[in-house]
């Protein structure tokens, strides 16, 4: 059987570029591929000659011999996709392909990564809960990190001292083999050295060829000023070991507030509760009140009702991107009195009395009971 022309298999023209040869064989390829066409033989073959002509024309040695002498320049060369099989070494030109061009048409994501290419470690996530206090002045902590490290027995390599690895037997290093189903090969990740290409003949005594150990360090982390729930750090290069001498991940020190006794934080804003007794309320005065940096007098009006609140500027936190310091506010909580002595209860019935049937000293009272009233009567009819 003679064989078509490279070129018009794929349907270029002679001087066609790397990107068009690559072009036409992806729209060919999907449209042929045995996946889509099951027991179609004539899709099958045109699949052949498709991926043939590409091996071909993508190679520009073999494009070139392809040129000069037609197929006699590339015969024996192209092996692998005749009636051979895929079983054969040397026949590299198919898994080529694959991680090639059939890695991001099937694979969905960037192609096939090559089993010893150097791989980023993960990144590493560690969540810290501060204090508001370190959180708003800045602090340094030691956290303890559990993760990969490089081993240092064999510096990632993952052979012991003095030995060496060696291609894989099985899959002569490409880290996956081809297992024949009837045409088609389908490709399994090696089962001797799962992926890697390589044999370890002495695994590490340590990390028993994995070239990574686990092990938990405790790292010093600067914590800056002003932090707040949600916020991160960023440890350059303190997450997981790489992989095959691919440079470490990063470690997120994720910070979140613990509940303060006093204060709750609102962003830059602090805000607590004081509490008073109802004659301090009524008649008016000093109040001591608990900031960042200690006790400030607060002064209260007379008739200072319950929930009043009141600022203290420039006394919350200062922001970790800067700014000007938020404030506190302070809510002023009216308390009625408990315990009461004999001589207070009487003392308390004299003011009962003095205040008299009338609302006029109670100014809420008088509002909620004119809306009570006033809600009844739209009731009726
Ligand atoms: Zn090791
Ligand atoms: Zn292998």
């Amino acid at each position: 059987m003679s064989k078509r022309d490279y070129y018009e298999v794929l349907g270029l023209e002679r001087g066609a570029d790397q990107k068009e040869v690559k072009k036409a064989y992806r729209r060919l390829a999907q449209k042929y591929h045995p996946d889509r066409n099951p027991e179609d033989d004539t899709a099958a073959e045109r699949f052949r000659e498709i991926s043939e002509a590409y091996e071909v024309l993508s190679d520009s040695e073999k494009r070139a011999a392809y040129d000069q002498f037609g197929h006699a320049g590339v015969d024996g060369q192209a092996g692998g996709f005749g009636g051979g099989g895929f079983g054969g070494a040397g026949a590299g030109g198919f898994s080529d392909i694959f991680g090639d061009v059939f890695g991001d048409i099937f694979g969905g994501g960037g192609g096939r990564r090559h089993p010893n290419a150097p791989a980023r470690g993960s990144d590493l996530r560690y969540n810290l809960e501060l204090d508001l206090e370190d959180a708003v002045t800045g602090t340094t902590v030691d956290i303890r990190v559990p993760r990969h490290v490089e081993c240092e027995r064999c510096d990632g390599d993952g052979a012991e001292p003095g030995s060496s690895k060696e291609t894989c037997p099985t899959c002569a290093g490409h880290g996956q083999v081809r297992m024949q189903q009837g045409f088609f090969a389908v490709q399994q990740t090696c089962p001797t050295c799962h992926g890697s290409g390589q044999h370890i003949k002495v695994p590490c005594h340590k990390c028993n060829g994995e070239g990574r150990v686990r092990e938990t360090r405790t790292l010093s982390v600067k914590i800056p000023a002003g932090v707040d729930t949600g916020d991160r750090i960023r440890l350059n290069g303190e997450g997981e070991a790489g992989i095959n001498g691919g440079p470490p991940g990063d470690l997120y020190v994720q910070v979140a507030m613990k509940p303060h006794p006093i204060f709750q934080r609102e962003g830059r804003h602090l805000q607590c509760e004081v509490p008073i007794n109802f004659a301090d309320a009524a008649l008016g005065g000093e109040l001591e009140v608990p900031t960042l940096d200690g006790r400030v007098k607060l002064k209260i009006p007379p008739e200072t009702q319950t929930g009043k609140l009141f600022r203290l500027r420039g006394k919350g936190v200062k922001p970790v991107r800067g700014g000007a310091p938020g404030d506190l506010l302070c809510k002023v909580v009216v308390e009625t009195p408990v315990k009461l002595n004999e001589e207070q209860k009487d003392l308390l019935r004299q003011l009962q009395e003095s205040l008299g049937e009338g609302n006029s000293h109670s100014p809420r009272k008088t509002s909620f009971f004119d809306g009570v009233k006033k809600f009844f009567e739209d009731m009726k009819p």
